[in-house]
């Protein structure tokens, strides 16, 4: 039979294996964009009135409707 002399395919692929990141190259990351998600909530949910950091409405305006989106008390 001809088919039976067809070699198999290899079972090492060839790609290079995937290696996982150590935490430390991923900690100063995740600190980094844990603040900034910490200071993007503070100005969506907390920004206005006397809690506010700039003066006028124009943080909470620019902010409203996610702040309705995502459920905090407003008006
Ligand atoms: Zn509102």
């Amino acid at each position: 039979m001809a088919d039976s002399a067809v070699a198999p395919a290899p079972l090492t692929p060839s790609a290079p294996a995937v290696t996982a990141l150590p935490l430390k190259a991923i900690a100063p990351w995740a600190a980094f964009f844990g603040t900034l998600m910490l200071v993007l909530l503070y100005f969506v949910g907390a920004e206005q009135s006397a809690l506010s950091v700039f003066s006028g409405e124009a943080v909470h305006e620019w902010v409203h409707d996610g702040r309705h989106l995502l459920g905090f008390p407003c008006h």
